[in-house]
């Protein structure tokens, strides 16, 4: 506080105000002068008293007229006036100076020492209360300044989440073209050493893919937009799936490779499956990359039930470089990676627990990690699944189709980048498929009018005619067979937004590019099966 407090002395009498200023002279305050209720009135307005002592009677404008003009400056409302009077013991004058808000009188003759201490304790509830103030004004401050701090930051959020996904599009759409064209470079009979190259292309281009759905997965998780889905699903069926992905691998290294399902676990349980798979692929394919020799091994099994809530044990231990003590807390960090040199030997961007840990806390689950350096690690995931009622599920098609011709079938591919429609027409021809090519929407929809089609490959963001509208043009033609055919969208988005809009356009499915030629063709097979 910068300024004294200010006391304002009113008395039509000047010999009267000059014994009060001496009485206050060792106070640290500014004692300013008024002569009338009038004066008083006027130097209210322009400044902020701590304390007023007001002369009852003057000529003119009594003290107690002076004092409900004041008041009526809402500044003034809790101003402390003390009355200075030789007649306050008259109800009278007691009345009426409690009305107008005195909270004291004083008799006069002055007592002096009674007169500075109740002078003092109004000056220090006045200094009290303008650090109070000041200290109010402060926090108000710094809340401002957080609000405006979190504004930021959630603007920034945005338009990171934006950014990340038009460029997830943007990268993939050449990705898709680089790790396809390796595809077919490899199965044109290519010279060995050509083939090395070739190999060296194909696996740095999937590896980049990997950090691209790693950064973006994790951003989403971050922007808390991750939801996940509660479908009913075999586990014994995905765990073999993730098994015989990661078989090759495994048999490379000459690592033993194991899965061991107790009988206790249900056949059918409801979850994220892709989620699940995804938390199962981290973990198995770090310890594969981690062990150089020994085995890799696969546990399921129940630890108990709640409700109509089954808990399940997954753990994965291998017999690779383990994890110094030291680094251990930290694996599941973003970005960590527990030496320095495991990047320059095993690659990886030290994102890949650290999404795990999420996914699987996310789901209501937990995550640990034993280990010990040169013995090997053990991660062990706890998760939560609903039960089901179901003993099996109905074998959708896409397993049921054994190996199915796709020769003579008739296939409109809407694309409008010409390296992914030369691609996707050469996968198509090497199955013998008659491929047609539209680059819009519009054209797309033009060909569908006039030829019949057994399946269209719709891209989703084209010029002209974006995917979703020429998808419900399609929809609407009247007495025309493509009406009802097959649609399946062709995207690079891995938002699960952007999958549903897809269904609700009419499209019977989706294929995420890159995608290589096994997937496209399990995606079209069970859509042509007679
Ligand atoms: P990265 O992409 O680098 O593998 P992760 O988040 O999956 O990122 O793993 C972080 C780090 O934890 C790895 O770089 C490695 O140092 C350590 N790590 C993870 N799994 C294992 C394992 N099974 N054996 C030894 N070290 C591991």
């Amino acid at each position: 506080m910068s300024l004294k407090p200010k006391i304002l002395i009113v008395d039509d009498n000047v010999s009267n105000i000059i014994v009060i200023e001496e009485l206050l002279s060792d106070l640290d305050v500014e004692l300013i002068r008024a002569r009338s209720g009038l004066e008083a009135i006027e130097k209210t307005k322009g400044q902020e008293f701590s304390l007023i002592l007001m002369d009852v009677q003057m000529p003119g404008m009594d003290g107690f007229e002076a004092v409900e003009i004041i008041r009526q400056d809402g500044k003034n409302l809790l101003l402390p006036i003390i009355y200075i009077t030789a007649i306050y013991n008259e109800n009278y004058y007691r009345t009426k100076g409690i009305k107008t808000g005195a909270v004291d009188f004083i008799a006069k003759p002055i007592i002096p020492d009674l007169f500075i201490g109740k002078v003092t304790l109004f000056v220090n509830l006045y200094k009290q209360r303008i650090i109070l103030e000041e200290e109010i004004q402060k926090r108000k401050e710094a809340e401002e300044e957080m609000k405006a701090a979190r504004d930021e930051a959630r603007e920034a959020a945005h338009a990171k989440q934006l950014f990340l996904s038009t460029m997830s599009h943007e990268i993939r759409t050449p990705l898709n073209a680089i790790v396809n064209t390796a595809k077919l470079l490899k199965e044109e009979n290519p010279r060995d050493d050509q083939r090395e190259d070739i190999e060296i292309l194909e696996f740095s281009a999937e590896n980049l893919l990997h950090l691209i759905n790693d950064i973006l997965d994790f951003s989403k998780i971050d922007a808390g937009k991750i939801e996940f889905e509660a479908i009913e699903f075999e586990i014994r069926k995905l765990l073999n799936g993730v098994h015989q992905s990661f078989d090759y691998q495994a048999t490379m290294k000459e690592l033993s490779f194991e899965f061991l399902i107790a009988d206790d676990v249900p056949s059918v349980i409801i979850g994220d499956s892709a989620r699940l798979s995804q938390i199962l692929i981290n973990l198995i394919g770090n310890a594969i990359k981690f062990t150089e020799k020994g085995k890799v091994m696969v546990e399921a099994k129940v630890l108990g039930h709640r409700d109509d809530f089954v808990d399940i044990v997954l753990r994965v231990s291998d017999t690779g470089i383990g994890i110094p003590a030291d680094k251990l807390q930290f694996v599941f960090e973003s970005f960590t990676q527990a030496s320095s040199s495991t990047t320059r030997k095993y690659g990886g961007t030290g994102l890949g627990l650290a999404i795990t840990k999420k996914l699987v806390y996310l789901q209501g689950g937990t995550i640990e990690v034993k280990s010990e350096p040169g013995k090997g690690s053990v991660f062990s995931v706890i998760m939560p699944f609903r039960m089901s009622t179901k003993e099996f599920l109905e074998e959708n098609m896409l397993l049921k189709t054994s190996f199915q011709s796709l020769a003579g079938l008739k296939i409109l591919v809407v694309e409008d980048n010409l390296v992914n429609q030369k691609i996707v027409s050469k996968f198509l021809m090497k199955w013998d498929v008659n491929v047609d090519l539209a680059e819009n929407g519009a054209i797309a929809v033009e060909k569908a009018r006039r030829s019949v089609y057994d399946l269209v490959l719709m891209d989703l963001h084209m010029p002209e005619m974006n995917g979703y509208d020429a998808t419900l043009e399609i929809r609407k033609m009247e007495n025309n067979p493509n009406k009802d055919i097959p649609i399946i969208a062709l995207t690079a988005s891995a938002f699960i937004e952007d999958r549903e809009k897809i269904y609700t356009y009419g499209m019977s499915g989706y294929i995420i590019k890159p995608f290589n030629p096994s997937e496209l063709y399990w995606k079209i097979a069970p859509f042509v099966r007679k």
